[in-house]
């Protein structure tokens, strides 16, 4: 049976190629087969940047150019944006009426962003609500399954929760428990071996031209402790060999760690031939990004989301009626 995915990016920013190999990749593997729904995240990205709000504006057109340079198709696919199908706000307020505050306040992810994110005021509903909303995103097209990195993960279980709760207390199995699909490359690090990411200015961003991903890629952190072209380098706390795992071969990348742990390879050549490898895994995703154009963007995101809309609609009324809302249901 086809399962029914549903999966959103928050449009804070341009993308980089964490985005491209931790979800575009898979997005694209899983529209072959599911049935599947993509959404722009805008709601999501208010709850840490409601107070600069230019840059959801700015990030929504040049990232579904991506999604479609990378190959997301909208003949199989919904594409669409959150807050032009309202449904899923009802949801989640309908959904707030049954989740205890403690359920979210242990998500780890509440912690945890709160600390990382410490120049931005979230001690706010919306913040704390977030991973509600998400559990709203998934159930108004009952989705089967979640492709999340590790870091979701306590999300779906969430969601899973929030389900079983409803499901119980209205006697009706309206919504499915969706279960979670981990995506290959959950984590993908910087140029400076850091979590890649614009707060910390070390993203091969993939707007960027091939000449200038390639200056970073050339500037890159590698084995810290390999000083010197004859000291034997460690591929495991490599940056650099990270990225082989990408785009190379597993024969290279075998061939690779031998040759750094004896210091047989140099950075540099070792650098050169990641390069390469990219450049081509990379080439017909650049050539299709100039080729998309912003209208189609626009029609498209629009008629995606009349689509997402009936569906959503569909689900409400049963979960309305099942609360005993919706008088002309
Ligand atoms: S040779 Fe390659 S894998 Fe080894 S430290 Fe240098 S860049 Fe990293």
């Amino acid at each position: 049976m086809r399962e029914t995915i549903v999966s959103g990016m928050r449009p804070t920013g341009p993308l980089h190629l964490g985005h491209y190999f931790g979800v575009l990749k898979n997005w694209i593997e899983l529209q072959k087969k599911e049935r599947c729904y993509f959404f722009v995240a805008d709601w999501h990205s208010l709850t840490t940047e409601y107070a600069q709000v230019d840059v959801i504006k700015k990030s929504v057109d040049d990232m579904v150019i991506n999604w479609l340079a990378a190959g997301v198709d909208p003949e199989r696919s919904v594409l669409f944006i959150q807050s032009e199908v309202p449904e899923h706000a009802e949801l989640h307020l309908l959904f707030s009426m049954i989740t205890p505050i403690s359920w979210l306040e242990r998500v780890p992810s509440y912690k945890e962003l709160k600390q990382e994110l410490k120049d931005k005021d979230l001690s706010t509903y919306g913040f704390l609500g977030y991973p509600l909303l998400q559990s709203a995103d998934i159930a108004i097209y009952k989705a089967t399954a979640v492709p999340v990195g590790q870091d979701q993960e306590a999300h779906i279980e969430l969601t899973r929760e929030i389900i079983r709760r409803f499901n119980y207390l209205y006697k009706k199995p309206i919504f499915p428990e969706p279960k979670t699909l981990l995506t290959e490359f959950p984590k993908i690090a910087g140029t400076d071996g850091r979590k890649m990411s614009k707060s910390y200015n070390n993203c091969i961003y993939l707007s960027d031209s091939e000449e200038e991903a390639n200056k970073k890629l050339m500037k890159c952190i590698t084995d810290p402790a390999r000083m010197r072209r004859e000291d034997p380098g460690n591929p495991d706390v490599c940056t650099i060999f990270s990225y082989h795992k990408l785009a190379t071969s597993e024969a290279t990348r075998r061939q690779i760690d031998a040759d750094c742990r004896t210091a047989a390879i140099g950075c540099v050549d070792c650098k050169k031939i990641l390069i390469k490898n990219l450049t081509e895994e990379l080439a017909p995703f650049r050539e299709r990004r100039k080729k998309v154009k912003k209208e189609e963007v626009v029609s498209l995101l629009h008629e995606g989301s009349k689509k997402a809309g009936l569906v959503a609609r569909q689900t409400l009324k049963e979960a309305q009626s099942a609360m005993g809302l919706g008088f002309s249901v």
